[in-house]
């Protein structure tokens, strides 16, 4: 076992304010990344725990189990993995985001197709509980509290101080292959239909891959990785994406321009690929790097399909509404909306039970979000994204079998929190045991902030 700065101190002060909080009758929330999508550990009212400074990491080679505490964000902690031991644990995409919130909202990724969901990697979770306690959550003791850090999100009953989780092998080489179409040629339906047939055949879990459609009203991309992939994997990944492109572009070619398209290829070790995004940039470790790139505010919404196909009259509905909107957005400066399609991970998520974590939706097979984008302070443009965001959640309320996840929050739509049907549509037929874990491990309401959590059955603290 290798063991990196040890911060005992600050696990003992972790505890002492869970008790503190206790007895002045007040919540707490703790606070990771920053990046929940609703400012989720604002902790309005109650009293923040941050916990950016935990950047304790332990690795067990033998098994590639790995132990990291809870301040780390993605970027961080892959920089660390891949320096240390070429590992890497299933995280998230973006570097800047926290590994504490992803993981417990489940998380999905780049790796999801080969490993599954962040949190089907997580094997156990060391938290402080509703009396100050240090406590350890496994499939071998604390177990609901154990099912309820995976996809419990926010709504966990305890700050988690530290994560064991397995890793695998880091690819030693990240290839990408990507076209941008401009948003003039209109090839958005063209480009959805090519991406949502080869779905079936890209999520197994043997071809180390992963793809995304990515549209703006300036521009539509595809874009198609694999993962550490060599012999017969690299030979599929070439002749596929070679198929797939020259489907919605004929006279495609690997590298250069072609009418409104650029296509590129690139190939770089994982780290390197993470350190393009500002966020590594400063050897990984600085955790202050997180808040020179919070320069944004957003609205979001994700919903998780059961189709692959979606070629259906919402999603056009939804494109020719991005459309209309561009006069709005040029007018007003507005950084951007951004509309992703991504699978949600194939038979590596679907292996694991709908009840065998808080997240149901396994049989799911892709993932519509959309996410607006601006800079803050700006009252005008706030309340502009305000009514865009209403018309894209009802937008999305109109699909068919769409559910979503933790991480995804989305529904900045007044009084949505209070219904329980929302709260269905995040966690199924899990919501009852969400419910209850909850309940027993947290009665008096200690952790969250009460009008963000599903509802209780038993009176929440003031
Ligand atoms: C730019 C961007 C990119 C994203 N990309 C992805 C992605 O690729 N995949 C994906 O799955 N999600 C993604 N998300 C969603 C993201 O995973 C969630 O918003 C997640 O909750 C953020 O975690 P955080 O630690 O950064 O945020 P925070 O705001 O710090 O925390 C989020 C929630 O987790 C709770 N929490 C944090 N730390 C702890 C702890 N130690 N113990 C108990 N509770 C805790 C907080 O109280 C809060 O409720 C993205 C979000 C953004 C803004």
């Amino acid at each position: 076992m290798i063991l990196y700065s040890p911060h005992y101190v600050i696990l003992l002060k972790v505890q002492s304010v869970v008790k503190c909080v206790v007895d002045a009758g007040v919540y707490t929330c703790a606070r990771c990344g920053s990046h929940g999508f609703e400012n989720d550990a604002c902790c309005d009212g109650g009293v923040l725990v941050d916990m950016s400074s935990l950047h304790s990491l332990s690795v067990r080679k033998s098994t590639k189990i790995v132990q990291f505490e809870s301040g780390y964000t993605h970027g961080q902690l892959y920089y660390m993995l891949s320096k240390g031991s070429k590992l890497v644990v299933p995280g998230g995409t973006e570097s800047y985001v926290g590994t504490a919130g992803l993981f417990l909202g489940c998380g999905r990724g780049l790796l999801t197709s080969l490993y599954g969901l962040a949190c089907d990697s997580v094997r156990a979770v060391e938290y402080v509980d509703e009396k100050g306690e240090l406590r350890n959550a496994s499939s071998e003791e604390n177990k609901d509290m154990y099912w309820l850090a995976k996809e419990g999100g926010g709504a966990f009953p305890g700050i988690v101080t530290s994560f064991t989780v397995q890793a695998y092998n880091e690819p030693d080489e990240v290839v990408v292959t990507s076209c941008r179409w401009s948003g003039k040629e209109g090839k958005e339906f063209e480009v959805i239909d090519a991406w949502s047939r080869v779905q079936s055949k890209f999520t197994k879990r043997r071809r180390k891959m992963f793809s995304h459609v990515k549209i703006t009203a300036e521009h539509t991309e595809l874009a198609v990785y694999c993962f550490g992939c060599h012999g017969e994997e690299m030979e599929f990944y070439e002749k596929e994406t070679r198929e797939l492109m020259m489907h919605v572009e004929p006279m495609w070619k690997r590298e250069g321009h072609l009418n409104g398209t650029k296509c590129s290829e690139t190939r770089q070790s994982w780290v390197n690929f993470h350190r393009s995004s500002v966020l590594v940039r400063n050897e990984g470790m600085t955790a202050m790097v997180r808040d020179t790139v919070k320069v944004h505010s957003t609205y979001t919404g994700a919903v998780v399909l059961d189709t692959w196909e979606l070629d259906d009259s919402e999603t056009r509905k939804m494109i020719h509404w991005l459309k209309q909107a561009e006069d709005v957005l040029h007018s007003n400066r507005l950084s951007h909306i951004t509309f992703f399609l991504y699978p949600l991970g194939g038979e590596a998520v679907q292996s694991v039970a709908p009840d065998a974590t808080a997240f149901p939706w396994r049989s799911s097979k892709s993932v519509l979000h959309y996410k607006l984008l601006w800079k803050p302070k700006n009252d005008e443009k706030e309340e502009l994204m305000k009514s865009m965001n209403d018309v894209l959640q009802g937008l999305l309320d109109k699909f068919q079998s769409a559910r979503t996840f933790y991480n995804y929050l989305g529904k900045h739509v007044e009084g949505e929190r209070e219904r329980v049907e929302w709260y269905r549509g995040h966690f199924g037929n899990n919501l009852e045991r969400v419910q209850r874990v909850r309940e027993q491990n947290d009665p008096t309401g200690v952790f969250g902030i009460p009008s963000r959590l599903p509802p209780r059955l038993t009176k929440n603290r003031t």
